[in-house]
């Protein structure tokens, strides 16, 4: 029996949206010379690449981004001639359903807050990304956006009728002043469904995530494989705490 190695990024191999410690980068792609290694983000491929390095993305087996909405493999894994050419093994593309789209419109035109910038919702790979203030707002004015939704809940308010109204996607509250929609499922726990369901009969799978508890955007893969019998989760706080986990069974 054999592990396999899955990393989330922000919060557990970087500092958030931040490029990987140095000294640790080194670390970590000594530790993942002679390990089945992949990444299970929420950032997309050009972000982790640019977050993690070429060397870490190059040395690993594959790269779930965007909540494993896509899936890369660098080519040679498939056929060697071909190194260094990354290929798109699948993405999810998000169809909105009748009338969403609609329904978003009539809340930010409905919302009593006064200042509402446009662009309210942007289609990201796999989901669709909502704001009542909108991605035209400045720092400040998204600052003072999650000052009022921590005060009036606006946010959850909506989440909630939304959900009542389309009971196939998921309304998830993230970052300060927006939410995501997507399709129940098409979260980081697909990577089960869609590669590792063959491989847990036979492999140890284990999972390293910073977001772990409920709510969290590592708790549907860490709840999936927990149910399996040759899948293990593990929360850290910071990439450090996965640094001296490196240096523990089953990952020593
Ligand atoms: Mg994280």
């Amino acid at each position: 029996m054999a592990d396999i190695y899955l990393f989330d990024v922000d919060g557990t191999l970087t500092p958030a949206k931040s490029k990987i410690n140095p000294f640790f980068q080194q670390t970590f792609l000594s530790w993942m010379q002679d390990k089945e290694v992949y990444i299970v983000s929420g950032g997309s491929f050009t972000r982790l690449l640019d977050q993690l390095g070429i060397e870490i993305m190059n040395h690993t087996s594959g790269v779930f981004a965007c909540m494993a909405n896509t899936f890369y493999q660098k080519r040679d894994q498939i056929n060697p001639i071909c190194a260094n050419e990354w290929n798109l093994i699948y993405e999810n593309k998000f169809v909105p359903p009748k009338n969403l789209t609609r329904s978003l419109r009539s809340y930010v035109s409905k919302s009593d807050y006064h200042t509402k910038t446009g662009n309210h919702y942007e289609n990201r790979t796999g989901m669709i990304n909502f704001s009542i203030v909108g991605r035209n707002a400045t720092a400040a004015q998204r600052e003072q956006y999650a000052v009022y939704d921590s005060e009036k809940k606006e946010r959850e308010r909506i989440a909630g009728k939304l959900k009542e109204k389309y009971s196939d996607l998921d309304f998830v509250i993230g970052g300060a002043v927006s939410m995501d929609i997507f399709y129940k499922g098409n979260d980081k726990s697909q990577v089960v469904k869609r590669y590792f369901n063959e491989a847990l009969k036979n492999n140890r799978l284990h999972f390293v995530g910073d977001r772990i508890a409920k709510n969290g955007n590592d708790y549907a893969l860490a709840k999936v494989l927990r149910r399996r019998k040759n899948g293990f989760a593990y929360e850290v706080e910071t990439w450090e705490d996965t640094a001296a986990l490196l240096k523990t069974p089953p990952f020593a």
